[in-house]
Order: C-alpha cells, then structure tokens, then sequence
C-alpha cells in the first residue's frame, strides 16, 4: 500500500481525491466521454470496480455506472458533509474515495448512478478481437 507522501508525489489530483474526499471538477475527468470495453480497475490499488457495460451517459460531468463490477469491492457509507445526505462510494481493498452513489440512475437499470471520479480509475481495456 503507497503511503500518502508515496501517493502525491506520484499522483497529487489522485492523492487529493482517494485519501481526502476531494471531487474532481465535472466534464474535466479522462473517462467522461470513455466509450471503450473493459474493467475500471482502482488507480491505487487495481481492485476491478466497474465494467464498462455498466457504463451510462448520465450527463453530470463524471463517469456514471449503474453498479459496480463486484458488489464486494466496494463499501458504501453514509457521508452527511456539506448539509446533504449523501452515500460515500469506497474502494473496499484499499478504502479509497471513490465518489458517490445516487438513486437517480436509469430506472430499467436498478435506479443507482455510482459518480465516480476520473482520477481514481484505470481502464484495463478489451483486447480488439
Ligand atoms: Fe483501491
């Protein structure tokens, strides 16, 4: 596990937004308009957490999945800051902010729009077959 000086040395927008709950700025993130297939894998640790099926055009300006790849690999907490109420998105392996899940997701699709932010994902893409 990077420590926090390893980790914003490497990466500084990611060390603000894994270990201090920060939020990227909206429709700046590399994966906003990410159509290709593949796993979402943590920036820090690796662990898969979305898959690109479940990918959606949510129009906020972060990358949005209706679920993550693997129900276990994240944790999800009750984050009350900023006067709203709201639900903590985290990387379970390695507890990195993730960024946080709504219920205003497509209804055909469970009704969840995970926000995560950019920085803290890595796209494994598909092989071109
Ligand atoms: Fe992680």
């Amino acid at each position: 596990m990077k420590t926090d000086d390893e980790l914003k040395a490497e990466n500084p927008e990611l060390y603000s937004v894994a270990r201090k709950g920060a939020t990227e700025a909206p429709f700046t993130g590399k994966y906003v308009d990410e159509h290709a297939k593949g796993m979402y894998a943590c920036a820090v640790c690796g662990a898969e957490l979305f898959s690109s099926d479940a990918k959606f055009e949510s129009g906020s300006g972060w990358p949005s999945f209706t679920e993550p790849a693997n129900l276990a690999h994240v944790e999800l907490r009750p984050d009350d800051s900023f006067g709203m109420h709201r639900t903590e998105v985290i990387c379970k392996s390695c507890g990195a902010h993730l960024g946080h899940v709504f219920d205003d997701g497509p209804a055909d699709k469970g009704g969840k729009r995970y926000c995560i932010n950019s920085v803290c994902l890595e796209l494994e893409r598909e092989e071109e077959k």
